[in-house]
């Protein structure tokens, strides 16, 4: 049986069909595969998707059984009946345009209630609770959250929830008036007081983890600008879906501008003419006047940056972290310009221009170099004999941290085998038991023995899990150390593919310093390239790297002092499978919880 759970049926790939159609096809004792319904099957955007499957299963000689009909197996060559063919186009087509009519009939839901300012779903934002309300808008009672309340004529509104969180907000929007969202943050953390989400799991980029509770300044700014402090609802702030999407007059088509790269529906902001608002069912909660004030001043203070996210992208940055500019011992930042970016000083750019050098190099030109170095080094007459001998000397003196971790393997596995015969002496026993009591005592018995038996297969499990995977000739682990070397020049040579370059570097640890120096060009002084480091590995730094705090503001406060460096040479001593752990933390605050 095959059951795909969740997955949408326009989805041609999913993982209960593509074990399906594997088994198909491997296994020659399949005669007969059963559906109830075609749209069981798929609901394809395009019915010939559906009937290509159809075909694709029965010329491999498999009969299908539907609920009303079975379909023989085609021979090769075999015409496919006409009426059969178009019995099936239309029931594909039925099946698809389910989609379209379920799309259809959840946003003209949806756009009703939110004319009412009704909850069309969703978690409240902080400050507000889920309540049930009657047809003559009584509050009935409060849900708890994820609570599902079917009831004729009744509805779900969002109210103004406890006192305490309502007078956090009142705080935060008249202290945002003289004072910017991230120091706000800063202070509500020195507090303690927990962020909205703490506590929650959150999914970002398919990872999941906890929400540190933290505030950071997209909170406030959120919590500022929610209409519903004004008591208005908005709705369709986004648009979204694959089949139809929202507009002021109803579910509309999608459009060119609702495809993003390689025709996949994006999800796009809707205008504000687009947007539904209603009247919400309580009073204001802070004056509408103060509320106005507020966002047109976050408005300026945003300027046009307002809800453009930073590049998360890393596979653009391969030297991210790893040019250092020596005249200050600052990271350089990658500065995006024109299609292309270079590496410029951190101090110049966070101080903005009060210290350091405009100091900078071609982002491009700079991981050519890098590459460059390190292919001549890969290159190096007796490189790799040297790195073989290193590699056989390590191995021996790792030999023997390996019998440790069997010996305890090998003791959970007596201990579980001793367990079981355990338990099937007892359960053999049972057949002797004389009354229902006795009866009773056994099955206690086995059940305590069951759940031994059970916990030590776990254990024994975690401890194979973890133990390091044994190779059965040391040569094996060489050989694994030296595929793995002989990747490199290949990633080395790959000039253009930046995600593998990224790689490379973090796997060697590299590391590049630069020096400049000023130049007079006619008028002008320019700051010229005049020397580069670069080390790979555990080698020291050649400077004293500069490891204070990094953010804009406290730059300004410590009046741009630079610390001298502390741990500069720890820094420097890291092995290359450590470079992807961080330091410790720089003490500046996260924009976002985003991980
Ligand atoms: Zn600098």
């Amino acid at each position: 049986m095959y059951f795909d759970k969740a997955v949408c049926g326009n989805q041609l790939s999913r993982p209960a069909l593509d074990a399906l159609r594997h088994v198909i096809q491997h296994d020659q004792d399949i005669t007969h595969l059963f559906i109830f319904r075609r749209d069981r099957l798929a609901r394809p955007d395009d019915a010939l998707d559906g009937m290509r499957m159809e075909a694709e299963f029965r010329s491999r000689g498999i009969t299908l059984v539907f609920h009303d009909k079975v379909l023989p197996p085609l021979r090769q060559g075999q015409r496919q009946d006409v009426g059969e063919a178009i019995a099936a186009y239309i029931e594909y087509d039925t099946s698809g345009r389910f989609r379209d009519d379920l799309a259809e009939k959840m946003l003209h839901a949806q756009i009703q209630l939110a004319r009412q300012g009704f909850s069309t779903g969703g978690r409240p934002p902080f400050g507000f609770r889920r309540f049930l309300v009657d047809g003559n808008g009584r509050v009935v009672r409060p849900l708890q959250d994820g609570e599902i309340v079917r009831q004729a004529g009744h509805h779900v509104v969002w109210l103004p929830g406890p006192e305490q969180e309502l007078d956090l907000i009142r705080r935060i929007v008249s202290k945002l008036e003289s004072m910017p969202a991230n120091r706000i943050a800063k202070q509500l953390n020195q507090e303690g007081i927990p962020s909205p989400d703490s506590g929650r799991m959150r999914r970002d980029g398919g990872v999941l983890h906890a929400v540190s509770g933290l505030w950071h300044a997209t909170t406030i700014t959120g919590i500022a600008r929610n209409p519903l402090l004004r008591a208005v609802t908005i709705y369709g702030r986004r648009a979204m879906g694959d089949r139809r999407r929202l507009s002021i007059n109803g579910p509309r088509q999608l459009e060119s501008q609702d495809y993003g790269h390689g025709k996949r529906p994006k999800v796009v902001q809707n205008p504000e003419s687009e947007r539904i608002s209603a009247q919400a069912h309580f009073e204001p909660i802070v004056s509408i006047d103060q509320v106005e004030r507020l966002q047109n001043l976050l408005n300026t203070r945003g300027g046009t940056q307002r809800g453009k996210p930073r590049s998360r992208n890393p596979d653009q940055n391969p030297l991210g972290g790893r040019v250092f500019d020596m005249a200050c011992g600052w990271p350089m930042y990658r500065v995006p310009l024109s299609g292309t970016f270079r590496y410029t000083c951190g101090y110049y750019l966070q101080s903005n221009g009060d210290h350091c050098d405009h100091n900078w190099v071609q982002g491009p030109q700079a991981t050519r170099f890098a590459l460059a170095a390190i292919r001549q080094q890969l290159q190096a007459p007796r490189f790799r004999e040297l790195m073989v001998n290193r590699l056989q000397e390590k191995l021996r003196a790792s030999a023997s941290t390996h019998p440790a971790a069997s010996t305890a393997i090998e003791a959970k596995r007596s201990e579980l085998s001793q367990r079981e015969s355990q338990y099937k002496k007892v359960s053999r026993n049972m057949l002797y038991a004389d009354s229902p009591e006795s009866v009773k005592e056994f099955q206690a018995e086995l059940r305590t023995l069951k759940s031994q038996a059970d916990q030590s297969r776990a254990e024994l499990q975690a401890l194979e899990a973890a133990a390091p995977r044994p190779f059965e000739k040391p040569d094996d682990r060489l050989t694994a150390c030296l595929n793995l070397f002989d990747q490199l020049p290949r990633l080395a040579e790959a000039a253009e593919n930046l995600p593998a370059i990224t790689e490379l570097f973090r796997r060697l640890n590299v590391q590049l310093y630069l020096q400049f120096s000023p130049e007079k060009k006619k008028k002008r002084v320019l700051n010229k390239l005049r020397q580069a480091i670069l080390t790979t590995g555990n080698a020291t730094a050649p400077i004293r790297k500069y490891i204070g705090p990094t953010g804009r503001r406290t730059l300004q406060q410590t009046s741009g002092a630079a610390q001298p460096a502390t741990k500069s040479e720890r820094a420097g001593t890291k092995c290359p499978d450590d470079s992807s752990q961080e330091d410790e933390s720089l003490g500046n605050t996260n924009r976002d919880d985003k991980i």
